[in-house]
């Protein structure tokens, strides 16, 4: 599965990496929640893959954001 971000409308909430801190990381430049550096695409923030053992709080993490901008796919 796969992780999206889009980051432009992120709240800087902490609800994601606070849920799911292996996968989720606050950006220290722009304080939008990114991938952790690990399970990134090309080097994008924004995307990612998420690891079989990481789906579980990835999900929580997209249901807890307010604005609903994870994606998990
Ligand atoms: S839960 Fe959503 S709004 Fe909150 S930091 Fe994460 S991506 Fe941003």
């Amino acid at each position: 599965m796969n992780v999206i971000i889009d980051r432009s409308a992120c709240v800087s909430c902490g609800a994601c990496w606070n849920t799911c801190p292996e996968l989720f990381d606050q950006n220290p430049c722009d304080l939008f929640s990114q991938v952790v550096e690990e399970y990134r695409f090309s080097g994008d923030r924004a995307e990612g893959v998420v690891p079989d053992v990481l789906l579980q709080c990835a999900w929580e993490a997209a249901d807890l954001c307010p604005v609903q901008i994870i994606q998990i796919a």
